[in-house]
């Protein structure tokens, strides 16, 4: 694994085990005790499977795109030449948002919500629905967001920043935490909180339909998708979706079977 490789891992690692240790010290939902070991088995499951596929297909890409930009002259960032420090901001600020508008697009046309729903029929909240995706979507994301990298002329490193933001921040707001009140407001005015993305998992749609949101909070009250807070309140809400309860959809093998089912 080269510098950048392991860079994100070290960061992916310490944050999974700080979220992991917060919740099971202070779990903000009460945990399903029964459940838990399938869960974890399946969402996992799902990280190693998408690992190993990116690995083998376009994981590499986004850097290279951003290699390639560099070395070419391409892109936005290139063609200004902007000093490193502000094309690294304009990277991570656009990327967000291409995230914002990518996670939207999974929600909003049919064939990609059929992927997309692998990471919403978990029926619980918690640091392992972060991981929680079809290799599919996965391997899409990459190529969609390189398309992005090329356009913006990203730097590399600026690359290898945001994409370990994206996973840490994703870590962090799945967590089954919860922060005082205050801090949550003043946080929540910059950046996606657990409270804030929790609603996002909400069983009613009105409620998963928002709050699509992974680093910055700015993107849901500018394109008005911003829910404040659930409906029912935040301990009784039901998580997940309501057409995927039982034990069969919610193995490994299930959620990988589940956007080419007749459901
Ligand atoms: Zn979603």
């Amino acid at each position: 694994m080269d510098q950048s490789g392991l860079f994100r891992l070290g960061i992916f690692a310490a944050i999974l085990v700080v979220m992991a240790l917060w919740e099971a010290v202070a779990p903000y939902r009460p945990r399903e005790a029964v459940r838990r070991p399938m869960r974890w088995l399946t969402n996992f499951g799902l990280l190693l499977l998408s690992a190993a596929l990116s690995r083998f297909t376009i994981g590499a890409a986004m850097i290279a795109a951003a290699i390639w930009a560099q070395a070419n002259g391409w892109g936005i960032n290139n063609l200004l030449g902007m000093p490193a420090l502000l094309s690294g901001l304009v990277t991570i600020i656009v990327l967000d948002c291409v995230i914002y508008w990518q996670h939207r697009l999974t929600h909003i046309v049919p064939v990609f919500w059929r992927f997309h729903r692998v990471h919403h029929c978990d029926t619980e909240f918690d640091v392992s629905t972060a991981v929680r995706f079809h290799p599919v979507e996965i391997v899409a994301s990459a190529l969609y967001k390189s398309s992005f990298v090329l356009l913006i002329g990203a730097d590399p490193w600026a690359v290898v920043i945001y994409e370990s933001m994206l996973s840490g921040f994703a870590l962090f707001n799945h967590g089954n935490v919860h922060l005082p009140k205050r801090l949550d407001r003043a946080l929540r005015l910059l950046v996606v909180t657990p409270d804030m993305h929790r609603v996002h998992h909400s069983s009613l749609m009105k409620e998963t339909n928002s709050n699509y949101g992974n680093i910055l909070s700015i993107w849901d009250r500018l394109f008005v998708s911003y829910i404040d807070h659930t409906k029912v309140n935040d301990h009784d809400m039901q998580i997940g979706l309501k057409e995927f309860r039982d034990m069969d959809s919610q193995s490994l093998l299930g959620v990988l079977w589940m956007p080419f089912g007749r459901r």
